[in-house]
């Protein structure tokens, strides 16, 4: 069985957690795209030779998930030799036997168009911000709340902005706005997307 749930939206936005739950809840692989980008932008040296040779020790490195290597990733995200070379290990993956989710920014408008679901998790800057925050530990962290903005407007606009896959919702794509939804509202319409499309 093929089946292929392609998740795209900005940072922050809820797709790891909706991702991570359709994947269990249908028992398909998951795949957090985003990581490929990280870890490109952490190796160093050249981008599109690092991307070429990525290798499970890269996407294992326990620095890939600060606000920093955010930032890395979407700038070497924006160079076509990094996106081409990592085109082909998320195809396979999405079309691997047994179902897969994978999230991301193109997943469904290039890597996988023809993704039987496609949803488009988004929620505006100032909650997406704020989410991040509390992560780096609210008042309490080192970061103020308008430097985390700052960076998600930032990125917001590299990612939307490239010319190379920008970051847009597939025409077909289901749009979930999380701004004033809960994980768990957020987890059930994703899931009610898939049961309409996924019969076992
Ligand atoms: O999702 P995450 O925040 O980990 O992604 C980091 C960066 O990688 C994004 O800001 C984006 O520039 C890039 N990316 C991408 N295409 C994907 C996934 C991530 O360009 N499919």
């Amino acid at each position: 069985m093929i089946f292929t749930v392609a998740i795209d939206g900005p940072a922050a936005a809820g797709k790891g957690t909706i991702g991570r739950r359709v994947a269990a809840a249908f028992g398909f692989a998951h795949l957090d795209t985003g990581l490929l980008y990280r870890a490109v932008g952490a190796k160093g040296g050249d981008p599109v030779a690092a991307a070429r040779g990525l290798g499970a020790a890269d996407l294992a490195r326990d620095d890939l998930r600060t606000l920093e290597a955010g930032q890395a990733a979407s700038r070497v995200a924006a160079i076509p030799g990094v996106r081409a070379a990592l085109v082909d290990f998320q195809r396979r993956f999405a079309r691997a036997e047994g179902g897969a989710v994978l999230d991301g920014r193109d997943i469904g408008t290039v890597i996988c168009p023809e993704a039987e679901v496609k949803l488009y998790v988004t929620a505006s800057a100032e909650v997406r911000a704020r989410r991040r925050w509390q992560e780096l530990g609210g008042e309490a962290g080192a970061k103020p709340l308008a430097a985390v903005l700052a960076e998600v407007r930032d990125r917001d606009a590299r990612d939307m902005g490239r010319a190379d896959a920008p970051l847009r919702a597939a025409a077909d794509a289901l749009v979930i706005d999380t701004s004033d939804l809960t994980i768990e509202a957020a987890v059930a319409v994703a899931l009610a997307a898939v049961r309409a499309k996924f019969t076992p």
